[in-house]
């Protein structure tokens, strides 16, 4: 199956596929790197493609990957407006903190320490960001990107800080 091949609306091929397309809703739990639950990520039946659609705001994430879980996912529904505390699931950490929330990190499926994506050890003071392709080249955006991560403040400094 393609997703990409160009149909005009009064194909029988393209009714055929807009009768099929289907979003099926993510059943797993805990919040993706993008900052937003995992319940509001939908794949698609068609492409196997994920979108995540928080609300009324716009969600760039392709992918849905668990990176945390909280005991009050309805929190994580800020829009990335930059890097750590500015990213979609600082605000949604901020939250949790402020209201006494309790969230834990996803490391390979299991509860675990918040690992740094670049340099692999525990990064005591995380900063997520949105990673938009420059060239070759993933640096960080003040908005929602395809890819999102979490690095440690040090790597994140080393790499992208001024
Ligand atoms: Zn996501
Ligand atoms: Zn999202
Ligand atoms: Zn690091």
């Amino acid at each position: 199956m393609k997703s990409n091949t160009v149909l005009s609306p009064v194909s029988p091929d393209a009714l055929e596929r807009f009768k099929k397309e289907k979003k099926i809703r993510s059943k797993e739990r805990g919040v993706c790197a993008c900052g937003h639950s995992m319940s509001r990520h939908y794949q698609s039946d068609y492409d196997g493609a994920w979108s995540c659609t928080p609300g009324k705001l716009y969600c760039a994430c392709s992918s849905g990957r668990v990176v945390m879980v909280a005991d009050d996912l309805r929190l994580f529904m800020y829009a990335t407006t930059g890097v750590g505390a500015e990213h979609a699931l600082g605000k949604g950490m901020l939250a949790c903190i402020d209201k006494g929330v309790e969230f834990q990190w996803i490391v390979d499926g299991d509860i675990g320490e918040c690992i740094c994506q670049i340099c692999k050890q525990v990064a005591v003071e995380p900063i997520p960001v949105s990673l938009d392709l420059f060239g070759e080249e993933y640096r960080p955006v003040n908005r929602s990107a395809k890819m999102d991560g979490v690095v440690c403040l040090g790597c994140y400094t080393e790499r992208w800080g001024e």
